[in-house]
């Protein structure tokens, strides 16, 4: 019978990934909480008009994106791409926009119908951080020296690096819109396919394009710095000046633009030359008109979201995982005969003195031998033997697996305070 296999696109996280994931993710969750960011969780399924208000019609990411189904009542749910739509809609539900500020994150699947390739599947993870009812520049600073941080403590910083821009007021980026399209209309013949649909669907989309050709002809396109209002303008160069004070170092890139239509002002990218062509590694912005645009009241926010496949994976370029990560235990006990009992009665004392050790207890019997075996493969550094002639007299071998020491033959307090002063 043919085996049923995973979907296209959606991988399984195998053992020997996990503690990598596992030393991203709460190497993640600390920095978060030295910040005074709190987590929330919302679900993995949202009505369909949810990302349709929130992200636009015309993006990517809801025309052709998205995974969406009638669930068996006739309602139109979809997978969740991205989380800040969810974040406002749960905080909205349950009114914690109300008169206060939220510091935010949250971790967890997301769900885009792409051409998988390295750095892009169909199912990722995203940890998301928003901030909310703070006007900036200052928090927009805060969420920066945020990601600097997470990127620094990971030691990939020097592989990254900050593309800054501010997409003003909708009433600017009208204005700008407008003068991008005469200019590009004017020289229509030349785009690419894909930007010449989005001339008249999303034309700011056009400045992110990767054809070289509609890249060089963007050379001569107006720019949308040049278009701010005097707010956004302000709003920019002390952000700019918030982050020259801490260090921070960034470009400028006046065409930076988002794939969600509900950022403006700031908008910022740490990209990356080692991912190929997914330079992206952390994304976010302003988005002050998200809240209102969900129907609730006018809120300011600012977040970002870091893909953890693309962390991984740009951790594993820079050779810089911790050392040890993959060790899975540190204490075998080794179990010949009937001992079962005393077995495991001694894996629980030790883990109840020594609770930061990690013990695998032998289960399930065999020779000393295939048991050795098994004890050298988990990685742990020492393997206890017992056997029924150690459970009679009371003591146990000790056995160094990963250095040259003799074998010992001790009591289990000696056991115990030898482990004790391993550590
Ligand atoms: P891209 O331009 O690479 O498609 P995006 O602008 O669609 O990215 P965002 O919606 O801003 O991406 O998502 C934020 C981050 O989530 C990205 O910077 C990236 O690290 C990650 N990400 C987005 N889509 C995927 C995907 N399909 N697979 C893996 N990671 C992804
Ligand atoms: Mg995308």
């Amino acid at each position: 019978m043919k085996k049923i296999q995973a979907i296209r696109g959606m991988n399984d996280l195998l053992p020997s990934d996990s503690p990598y994931w596992q030393y991203v993710e709460s190497t993640l969750a600390d920095i978060l909480q030295c910040y005074g960011y709190q987590e929330i969780r919302f679900p993995i399924l949202e009505s369909t008009d949810l990302f349709k208000r929130s992200i636009g019609e015309v993006t990517d990411i809801v025309e052709k994106e998205m995974y969406t189904f009638d669930d068996r009542n006739g309602d139109s749910v979809t997978l969740r791409p991205e989380g800040t739509a969810c974040c406002v809609r749960a905080c909205e539900e349950h009114g914690l926009l109300y008169n206060q500020t939220q510091r935010l994150w949250y971790m967890g699947p997301m769900f885009r119908y792409e051409r998988p390739q390295k750095g892009r599947y169909r199912q990722f993870h995203q940890c998301g951080v928003e901030a909310f009812g703070m006007t900036g520049p200052d928090i927009d600073a805060e969420i920066l020296l945020l990601s600097a941080r997470i990127l620094r403590e990971l030691g990939v910083e020097e592989l990254v690096t900050l593309q800054l821009n501010s997409l003003g007021d909708t009433a600017s980026r009208t204005a700008y819109k407008a003068a991008l399209v005469t200019y590009l209309e004017a020289r229509r013949d030349q785009l690419d396919p894909d930007s010449q649909r989005r001339l008249s669907t999303n034309p700011l989309r056009i400045l992110d394009s990767k054809e070289p050709t509609t890249q060089a002809l963007l050379d001569g396109a107006p720019v949308l710095l040049d278009y701010l209002d005097e707010e956004s303008k302000t709003h920019f160069e002390q952000l700019k000046r918030l982050l020259d004070a801490n260090g921070v170092q960034y470009q400028v890139n006046p065409r930076l633009v988002r794939g969600l239509d509900y950022y403006g002002k700031t908008a910022f990218e740490w990209v990356t030359d080692k991912l190929g062509a997914q330079s992206t590694v952390c994304a976010g912005g302003r988005y002050d008109s998200l809240v209102e645009q969900l129907g609730g009241k006018a809120t300011p926010a600012v977040g970002f979201g870091i893909g953890l496949e693309r962390l991984v994976l740009l951790l594993q370029a820079a050779e810089c995982m911790p050392e040890g990560l993959e060790q899975q235990a540190d204490i075998y006990i080794v179990a010949i005969g009937d001992v079962q009992t005393e077995a495991l009665q001694l894996a629980e004392r030790i883990r109840d003195e020594l609770p930061y050790l990690r013990v695998i207890s032998h289960c399930g019997g065999g020779s000393l031998k295939s048991q050795m075996k098994k004890a050298d493969k988990s990685t742990a550094d020492i393997a206890l033997i017992l056997g029924e002639d150690e459970v009679r007299t009371g003591k146990l071998a000790v056995k160094y697996l990963r250095q040259e020491q003799p074998q010992a033959l001790l009591s289990q307090d000696e056991v115990l305070q030898l482990l004790q002063s391993l550590v």
